[in-house]
């Protein structure tokens, strides 16, 4: 069982594989608060024990059900959430049984024994690993054990940062030290207005320090809506 905020099928809305259809599972609950521009994050409902009653305790055989259903468009599995990889050994079913790419957006800081359960190797981690605009403290929101296990054992891996005109690069670069992976930063914004103000500077950021931009199409499209 575990508790399901939404499944949805949909199109990949930013990072590496911005575009690409995609199941999303989200799960509910997060080890994080993160508070940008004191706001809740975008996830707020997957997050807030306030929603606690929305996330609908779901079998395994209900999740694959509502997956199988999507499986004409050759779609890649997205475990998000909140964090979905506090429900890792809950999830292990899952990554074992679904038969194509699989993504788990995280924020890196749940430790898993990569041995013990050897199929989350065949998984790319979309590690969005938190930045002090989340205003979460150091010790909690970077692990960098967590991080380097991750870059070892997953197929694949890349860093997701959010970014804001208080950024310091100097941040990311602590973080992404001696670590050889692709760096996406997207603009801070939980809705199209305010991921239009941020965007401009994040581009030029990134063009200044040699990161890839991420966009969020989703919210640049659909706005604040939830389940696209
Ligand atoms: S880690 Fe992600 S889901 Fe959790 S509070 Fe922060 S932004 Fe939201």
């Amino acid at each position: 069982m575990l508790p399901i905020s939404e499944i949805f099928y949909s199109l990949q809305g930013e990072g590496k594989y911005c575009g690409a259809p995609s199941i999303f599972v989200r799960v509910g609950g997060c080890n994080l608060r993160c508070k940008f521009n004191n706001k809740r994050c975008d996830s707020y409902f997957a997050v807030e024990s306030y929603y606690k009653n929305s996330w609908k305790k779901t079998s395994m055989d209900k999740i694959k059900k509502e997956i199988r259903k999507y499986k004409k468009y050759h779609p890649s599995l997205v475990l998000t959430g909140g964090e979905p990889m506090l429900y890792y050994k809950n999830l292990y079913e899952l990554i074992k049984w679904f038969d194509g790419d699989i993504t788990i957006e995280t924020n890196a800081t749940v430790d898993v024994d990569f041995e013990k359960y050897p199929d989350f190797k065949n998984v790319i981690f979309a590690m969005s690993v938190k930045l002090s605009n989340s205003k979460v403290p150091y010790h909690k929101r970077i692990k960098k054990d967590v991080i380097k296990k991750y870059v070892k054992y997953a197929k694949k891996s890349f860093f997701k940062f959010v970014v804001d005109k208080k950024t310091d690069n100097k941040e990311i670069k602590k973080i992404t030290k001696n670590i050889n992976l692709p760096i996406y930063c997207m603009p801070l914004g939980e809705n199209e207005k305010e991921l239009k103000k941020n965007a401009k500077y994040v581009f030029s950021f990134c063009m200044k320090n040699g990161y890839n931009y991420s966009d969020r199409i989703h919210i640049r499209i659909f706005d604040d809506k939830r389940g696209v």
